[in-house]
């Protein structure tokens, strides 16, 4: 594959795309459990995979995806340039991502991923009422 970046270059961009995104969308999430009064959630929970978010007592993952990053099929598409190394990172990240919620999912866990889009765009009510939903089965 052609790359025209330095390497130095490559992880500061990819540095700069990662955090942007999923900072607000991470924020945004918070408030969106608050206004839903979901609580007994946690940050950096040491767990496989890093969750973004995690209820530890009910044994819930939530992870807040960035379209970019996971490959998600809406028009948050890889940039032209360099596409090909940009396709294949995401493919990896892809099958990464495959990976954790199947093995968190076979120790237990709940696995509900939230797309940056849906939380963006306020389409994110369906995947709330299935954490709310998963919340009440469990307690
Ligand atoms: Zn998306």
């Amino acid at each position: 594959m052609t790359d025209t970046f330095s390497k130095e270059k490559r992880s500061e961009i990819m540095r700069s795309v990662k955090s942007k995104g999923n900072k607000s969308t991470e924020l945004k999430l918070i408030e969106i459990f608050k206004k839903n009064n979901l609580t007994g959630w946690r940050r950096n929970y040491p767990l496989f995979g890093k969750p973004d978010f995690v209820f530890p007592k009910l044994k819930i993952v939530v992870f807040a995806d960035g379209c970019f990053w996971h490959g998600h099929n809406c028009r948050n598409t890889t940039p032209s340039d360099n596409s090909k190394y940009w396709t294949i990172k995401i493919e990896k990240n892809k099958k990464r991502d495959k990976l954790v919620t199947k093995t968190l999912k076979n120790k237990g866990w709940t696995v509900i991923r939230i797309w940056e889009c849906e939380i963006k765009k306020n389409k994110y009510q369906r995947k709330i009422n299935k954490l709310k939903k998963a919340m009440r089965e469990i307690k």
